[in-house]
């Protein structure tokens, strides 16, 4: 749980605005209150999301980052919709990894194995990279963001990497849902979140 004394203040210079980030996890449908399935992927509810812009997110000008996991990215009504949404730039799309439904399905599914970086290494990265290319493909972004939650190590494809990645729950601890054997934060994010981005060799704009 978030503990007070893990939190502060953000200090603002005089006059300076705080800046309101909105990052929606973009997910099949399922309920938290039961066990994970593989069976879980239906995405219809995404194609209401445009009601939610008309609403409230072009009423305030807000672009929310989409980050989509596989059942999402692969569906071809839920793709449809938010690539309609990003072509109008009213949205920006990025990966979020849920590794019950992310192939290649070779872990037991269960909730220790829930967590991303509770799967052994390569399985993570082939998990994360497949994503990866399914986001780009659709939304034709050579870097995608990503989101990982902190409890994730997050292992960047070497190919189509990253541009940012954003750790929502920082202080936030997931033991008393399952124990994790990952550091909270890897090497590659704290890179990141240090200013370091990953480059990839073979991309101009990386060069
Ligand atoms: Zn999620």
């Amino acid at each position: 749980m978030l503990k007070k004394d893990n939190r502060f203040e953000a200090r603002l210079r005089p006059g300076e605005r705080p800046v309101l980030i909105v990052v929606v996890d973009t997910e099949e449908e399922f309920s938290w209150e039961r066990p994970f399935d593989r069976a879980n992927v239906d995405t219809t509810s995404i194609a209401d999301q445009p009601l939610m812009h008309e609403r409230v997110f072009d009423r305030f000008g807000i672009v929310p980052m989409y980050m989509c996991d596989w059942p999402v990215a692969t569906t071809a009504s839920s793709v449809a919709t938010l690539r309609g949404l990003m072509e109008e730039g009213r949205c920006e799309i990025g990966t979020h990894l849920h590794p019950w439904v992310s192939p290649p399905h070779v872990e037991q599914v269960s909730a220790f194995n829930s967590y991303a970086g509770n799967l052994p290494r390569e399985v993570e990265y082939e998990k994360l990279r497949r994503l990866t290319n399914a986001i780009a493909d659709f939304s034709g972004a050579p870097h995608v963001l990503s989101r990982q939650a902190a409890m994730d190590s997050a292992n960047i494809p070497p190919n189509r990497s990253h541009r940012s990645v954003t750790a929502s729950m920082p202080a936030w601890s997931h033991t008393r849902r399952s124990p994790m054997t990952a550091a909270p934060i890897s090497g590659a994010m704290t890179n990141i979140l240090s200013g370091s981005r990953p480059t990839d060799a073979s991309c101009s704009k990386c060069r």
